[in-house]
């Protein structure tokens, strides 16, 4: 098992970039500031091994404990990874980004450096010394410039990629319990995206089902709005509204755990705790 991760300050583009490696949508992409949710998610190449691909927010650079949280989930990242993606914007470094390549730069991994949004270069001729310099910085084992938008050298990071199969991996990111907070993490994307973002981010979603795993075939869903009238905007005239979001749960779920047969979903508001 090789885990794999995608670094960088907000905005760069790593979650697109984790969307583009996939080919599928597993992720929130958003031009907002920190709007990534932690993903993890399994692929199978051709020689059946596994590889899991990380999305992480950008750091925060400021004295509050969601700072703290953030960042410290981006350096347990690092530190559990095999190989570090870390995206830069353009050829211009910020804070940020050197806040990130201070935290990699003496650590033993493979490390492969991604100037994305390339199209966005007018003047070609400073990538390459720009790529001259950065080497300075730290020992990669790649510079790629490419572009999400133009598609450009995604095909050739991929195959890079592929290349990373270490047998017997030092397996510390517990995949049962991550592979739970993405099944978590997709419920809110689709609450999100079917609900115009009327739903604060305050409401909770819990899975009730004890032990998921992948012989798990019933899956009941908890989701607790701070009033009444969020869990009406939810259920929505006659029901139709949590008929298209349990729709799309439903085939979400059932790509992440393939047993899965049955979601039941309640719907509570925290006032009182009752249906
Ligand atoms: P993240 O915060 O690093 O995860 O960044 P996102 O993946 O959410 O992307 C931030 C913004 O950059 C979005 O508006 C993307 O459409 C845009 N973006 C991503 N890749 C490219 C690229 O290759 N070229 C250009 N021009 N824009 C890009
Ligand atoms: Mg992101």
């Amino acid at each position: 098992m090789t885990t794999i991760s995608i670094l960088g300050k907000t905005n760069v583009g790593k979650s697109t970039l984790f969307n583009n490696l996939l080919k599928k949508k597993y992720s929130i992409i958003s031009a907002k500031k920190n709007t990534t949710i932690r993903c993890i998610v399994n692929i199978k190449n051709d020689k059946k091994t596994h590889q899991i691909l990380i999305d992480t927010p950008g750091p925060i650079i400021r004295n509050t404990l969601q700072a703290y949280n953030t960042n410290k989930f981006i350096y347990d990242t690092i530190v559990k990874t095999h190989v570090l993606i870390i995206v830069i914007d353009t050829i211009h470094l910020k804070t940020d980004d050197f806040f990130i390549l201070d935290l990699i730069k003496n650590q033993n991994k493979t490390k492969i450096l991604i100037i994305n949004k390339i199209d966005k270069i007018k003047n070609k001729i400073w990538l390459l010394p720009f790529i001259e310099k950065i080497k300075t910085f730290s020992k990669f084992d790649h510079i790629i410039p490419i572009s999400n938008t133009k598609n450009i050298n995604i095909e050739n990071l991929s195959k890079i990629l592929d290349q990373y199969n270490f047998k017997n991996s030092y397996d510390q990111i517990h995949l049962p319990e991550s592979k739970y907070n993405f099944a978590k993490d997709l419920i809110r994307e689709t609450l999100l995206t079917k609900l115009n973002k009327e739903i604060p981010y305050t409401t909770q979603i819990n899975i009730e089902t004890p032990n998921l795993n992948e012989e798990t075939t019933h899956l009941a869903i908890k989701i607790t709005t701070q009033n009444i009238n969020q869990k009406k905007i939810i259920i929505g005239k006659n029901g139709q509204k949590i008929k298209q979001i349990m729709n799309d749960i439903n085939t979400k779920i059932s790509k992440l755990y393939k047993n899965i047969k049955n979601i039941k979903t309640t719907i509570h508001h925290s006032k009182t705790g009752k249906k």
